[in-house]
């Protein structure tokens, strides 16, 4: 119901957290002050999005120690596409239990782990979180920063739980990246508690927040998105990616290939020479940027089948090399 727009992904989940805080303030729960998050996260590099970061995959441990405590909870270890038991909720849950009456909200990324990782989740644990957050009057915020608009074959990642978080968090795609916005959505319920307190607004406000020119090239970015059939068109660089990145699946070091989406991933048993793969990669004509253990591409929807196959015979033909 509620958007605040904002200029970059890091800048929304702030924003987002904040709203929970100010949430909790306004109905006189101010001992709700932290987070719950799940392990191998990702939320950007601002404070408080460094804060619900894994503290070891997240790529801020050197600010360890200086970062606001929050409570972190083991990654779902359920799959995408598999069922979800209370055995693998047993430790969010009791998180929730024992500590409901300090957290404000739980901050995840749906379905699909990012940057901390590339993983991807069982919709049924997310189901199980959305509803373990309504059981204890816990807010739910999604980070839909990199799953948004279509990434994971539905618009949202949330759909393929079918839940709606409290607070959203969208970014990258909205713009295309052509300019930096963001925005953090939230529901009409909690703007109207936010608003029933002094100061009565929500307490951000950037210079930049609503920018002009970035919200002209967002709409032109999504009246593209809207002008033809991109889950279609995402279902498609789905199939092709699985089918062209099957055969580094058996290929030796490597641990896992999976694909959800337009999005593609190779991980490798060890951390992969980043300068030496690339160097192949150019040579293939692709220029494709590993991290830690990942070989990964999410191309954008308008990439043709054969731009495709340049991504994924590069990677295949620099992973048999090596
Ligand atoms: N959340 C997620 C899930 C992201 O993937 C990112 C960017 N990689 C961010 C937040 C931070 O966004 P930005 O880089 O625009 O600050």
């Amino acid at each position: 119901d509620k958007v605040f727009f904002s200029d970059s992904g890091s800048v929304a989940v702030e924003v987002a957290m904040k709203m929970a805080l100010q949430y909790w303030y306004a109905r006189g729960r101010e001992e709700k002050r932290h987070f719950l998050t799940i392990r191998g996260g990702y939320h950007g590099d601002t404070w408080n999005a460094m804060s619900v970061c894994d503290p070891v995959t997240g790529m801020h441990s050197i600010f360890r120690g200086t970062l606001p405590m929050h409570y972190f909870v083991p990654a779902p270890g359920v799959p995408f596409g598999t069922a979800c038991t209370s055995q693998d909720m047993e430790e969010f849950q009791t998180c929730l239990r024992n500590n409901h009456t300090r957290v404000a909200a739980v901050i995840l990324e749906p379905i699909v782990q990012g940057a901390g990782g590339m993983r991807f989740y069982s919709a049924e644990f997310l189901r199980a979180v959305h509803d373990l957050c309504y059981m204890y009057d816990i807010l739910l915020i999604c980070d839909e920063i990199a799953t948004g608009f279509g990434r994971t074959g539905k618009t949202w990642a949330c759909e393929h739980a079918g839940i709606a978080p409290d607070i959203m968090c969208v970014g990258k795609a909205l713009t295309g990246g052509y300019m930096g916005l963001a925005a953090t959505l939230t529901t009409g319920g909690v703007a109207r508690v936010i608003g029933s307190r002094e100061p009565g607004v929500f307490m951000h406000g950037p210079t930049f927040m609503g920018n002009p020119l970035a919200c002209a090239v967002a709409n032109a970015s999504i009246e593209l998105l809207q002008g033809f059939d991109a889950a279609a068109r995402v279902k498609q660089i789905e199939e092709q990616l699985r089918e062209e990145l099957s055969v580094t699946s058996n290929l030796p070091g490597v641990k896992e290939t999976r694909v959800l989406g337009a999005i593609g991933v190779v991980e490798m048993m060890d951390p992969v020479n980043v300068a030496a793969l690339q160097e192949k990669f150019v040579e293939s004509g692709a220029w494709i940027r590993p991290f830690g253990k990942l070989i990964y591409v999410m191309p954008p929807y308008i990439i043709a089948p054969a731009e495709l196959r340049v991504l994924t015979s590069a990677i295949a033909s620099a992973l048999l090399q090596s």
